[in-house]
């Protein structure tokens, strides 16, 4: 972490603490937090919250869902209620429904947005009857002859890639294709009814590799029989495999799934939402240090999910991610905190504009504990521009000599 100081006085600031930071533009800040050019700058150390694995919205496509629940299963495993997740209750659209999905959503592309995906979520995708699987990709590719799209990514099961199904896709403009991994312990898929294996998923990612397709891997936490030893152990065997992507996703119990019945048996007892957290930060680290993009963290909210009898227990939170970037936050400044020598009750936390929030947690909850913690009377979230987003600094209302010291120390 830096302590980004500037001429030895209180890093500019007062800004920073209410929520109207999160509305002050880049350069209204550039404005109220200069650096002189008279000032000499002392040094700095930023300290990394994690490898940057958030991709900027920019640069990721334009995505249009195109939901098909269950389509494809062969049979429901036990955690999942794709019809309660995504809202869609008819199968498979017909090809007027899906040009009219698919236009529609294209009229909300934001003109920064370069890249076009159409996604087929929320099934098997080549678990599908060939005519069907054929019938989608024919209808999307149209809107990529048209140049209004530039390619297709679906999920399927990784026990769905064989060299058949793939050879089918030669010539067709699929780009991206997501594997449902949830766990690469085959006694946990083993409970969770998946049908698959470890190896199958190993198999699969071979296999598209071979074919140059972007890979995607979706695994799961909190599942039965899942610990932190095996979740682990998951996420270091799919970091073996480096996919492009990874999205983790905490098991919740969703109405009319077999883990339902289990958890009001008393026989499946779901993640807290701190423990969900917990579990998800750690594959987070794990993926983050090895340079694997973790795309998402949690399920996307959606007007089913919060109807709140869709999930009935588990580790739900609209902003699950969020959560977890929080966490990661507060482990960083108490590490870095414990570090230091505090010869004051009151200090600076310098974050990037877009990562005020995630310092601060969900109602200051990272702020009160770390003033508790270190028995701090106040602590100042300071918008600094010149910080990465995975970036944070301590400043404090140190004398200069004193934060010199302080320098020294963190950059020993
Ligand atoms: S997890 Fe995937 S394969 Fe299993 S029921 Fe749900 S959509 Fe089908």
């Amino acid at each position: 972490m830096s302590i980004t100081q500037r001429s030895g006085k209180k890093t500019a600031s007062g800004w920073a603490l209410d929520s109207s930071c999160f509305h002050t533009t880049v350069k209204e800040m550039k404005r109220q937090n200069p650096v002189s050019s008279t000032q000499t700058p002392l040094p700095v150390t930023r300290h990394p919250v994690t490898n940057a694995c958030y991709r900027e919205s920019k640069s990721r496509p334009f995505i249009i869902p195109i939901f098909l629940p269950h389509a494809g299963c062969p049979h429901q495993c036990v955690f999942c209620n794709q019809t309660a997740i995504t809202g869609v209750r008819r199968n498979i659209p017909s090809p007027e429904a899906l040009r009219g999905q698919i236009n529609n959503f294209l009229n909300y592309k934001g003109k920064q947005r370069k890249t076009v995906q159409v996604a087929f979520y929320g099934g098997n995708f080549l678990g599908q009857p060939k005519k069907d699987i054929e019938c989608l990709l024919y209808e999307a590719n149209k809107f990529i002859t048209a140049g209004k799209v530039d390619s297709i990514r679906f999920s399927t099961r990784p026990d769905t890639v064989d060299n058949e199904r793939l050879d089918m896709l030669n010539g067709l403009p699929v780009s991206t294709v997501e594997l449902g991994v949830q766990s690469m312990d085959d006694q946990v898929l083993a409970l969770a009814k998946r049908g698959h294996t470890a190896s199958d998923t190993e198999r699969a990612v071979h296999r598209l590799k071979k074919r140059n397709y972007e890979i995607g891997l979706q695994l799961m936490v909190g599942l039965p029989g899942d610990d932190e030893i095996r979740s682990l152990a998951t996420g270091r065997r799919v970091a073996d495999l480096s996919p492009d992507f990874v999205r983790i996703y905490p098991t919740l119990v969703l109405s009319n799934s077999q883990l339902a019945k289990w958890y009001e048996k008393g026989k499946y007892i779901p993640l807290s939402l701190e423990a969900g957290v917990a579990a998800t930060k750690k594959l987070y680290l794990l993926f983050a240090h090895e340079n694997i993009r973790i795309i998402r963290m949690g399920l996307q909210i959606s007007a089913d999910l919060e109807k709140g009898t869709t999930i009935l227990a588990g580790p739900y939170h609209p902003a699950f991610g969020h959560l977890v970037f929080s966490d990661i936050f507060l482990d960083r400044a108490t590490s870095i905190l414990k570090s230091e020598i505090i010869h004051t009750d009151t200090v600076s936390i310098n974050v990037h504009p877009r990562s005020i929030s995630k310092m601060q947690g969900l109602k200051n909850r990272n702020i009160e504990i770390l003033k508790r913690n270190f028995h701090l009377k106040s602590i100042r979230i300071v918008p600094d521009v010149s910080l990465g987003e995975d970036q944070l600094a301590l400043g404090s209302h140190f004398s200069l000599p004193g934060l010199c010291q302080s320098w020294r120390k963190l950059n020993e």
